[in-house]
């Protein structure tokens, strides 16, 4: 539990009864008032990109052909599913917003999708394991076009999600963490800095570089949220529906999953970030169901080194 004198969000204390009306879906930014404990995050230098050296591109392919072979890896384990829904909704001033929620296992999906709608989320899917590829739906969820896939790693919209260059070689996502000592940002922000063609940056409560995507990952105690852990948000603009303005992520503090698990989920919503959807790999950290892997694996930085081999300015 979250010592009190971080409980900065105004609920009042957490109740024992389910929420989904808690701000955490309905406010762009994070909570307001005092941050929570940062612990040694505070002190996390600029990501040093020479520290976290990028994949090349044989290491790229080896990691690909290795999971076409065996797709299971020795971190990966068993673990009871977190279960994510997605909502794409346009919103008054035109915006096109997709949030992808992710619950704590045991939620039941019929009740966390009826209270989503009724909050306004009216187009809440639940990806199908078994979904066949269907290149007519655009939607999310659905498998689209070539364009926006490579081997089973999706893209969060067909064609592809992605961020702009600003003017530099490869397009900066700085992770703008505020969130408690008790996520992982840092590691999930490193490893997806081994991608090709795309940096991944971290800062804790400061986003000062020019020419970046600062990005906002907030955490807070939301309290008993119907077993809503986490979320990631983002923001497009049509006609350009592939280009993110904007994203945030949130969590929860009020729910306490063990180490390996914050890792799994900090690293699927970070990924979600920079532009991937879910794939059907059970085994993958970008699966539906979150926490049955920690690692980026290798369709993802693939699939993102091949969205992000184009420079758009
Ligand atoms: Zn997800």
């Amino acid at each position: 539990m979250v010592a009190a004198s971080t409980f900065a969000v105004g609920l009042g204390p957490a109740s024992a009864a389910p929420r989904f009306d808690s701000p955490m879906t309905d406010a762009e930014y994070g909570p307001a008032g005092p941050l929570p404990d940062p612990g040694d995050k505070a002190r996390s230098p600029l990501t040093d990109l020479a520290a976290y050296p990028k994949l090349t591109s044989g290491q790229l392919a080896a990691k690909v052909a290795a999971e076409s072979v065996a797709r299971e890896s020795a971190d990966q384990r068993e673990s009871a599913p977190f279960m994510e829904l997605t909502d794409t909704s346009t919103l008054p001033d035109g915006r096109v917003r997709v949030t992808h929620f992710t619950f704590i296992p045991g939620t039941d999906a019929t009740k966390a999708v009826k209270s989503l709608r009724e909050r306004g989320f009216k187009n809440v899917k639940q990806e199908q394991p078994e979904a066949k590829p269907n290149a007519s739906d655009s939607g999310i969820g659905a498998f689209g076009p070539n364009d926006c896939a490579l081997g089973q790693a999706r893209s969060v919209t067909c064609p592809n999600s992605w961020w702009s260059n600003l003017g530099r070689n490869n397009p900066v996502v700085l992770f703008n963490d505020h969130s408690s000592a008790a996520w992982p940002t840092t590691n999930a922000v490193y490893k997806w800095n081994q991608t090709p063609n795309i940096d991944s940056w971290y800062t804790w409560n400061n986003c000062n570089p020019s020419n970046v995507h600062c990005v906002d990952v907030w955490s807070g105690n939301y309290g008993d949220t119907g077993g809503l852990i986490g979320e990631t948000v983002h923001y497009y603009i049509p006609p350009n529906h592939g280009r993110i303005i904007d994203a945030v992520v949130r969590l929860n503090d009020w729910y306490q999953p063990d180490t390996w698990t914050r890792n799994a989920m900090v690293t699927h919503e970070l990924g979600h970030v920079l532009g991937l959807g879910h794939n059907q790999w059970s085994g993958d950290v970008m699966h539906q169901y979150v926490g049955t892997r920690e690692d980026i694996g290798g369709e993802n930085p693939a699939l993102l080194a091949q969205i992000y081999s184009i420079d758009r300015q």
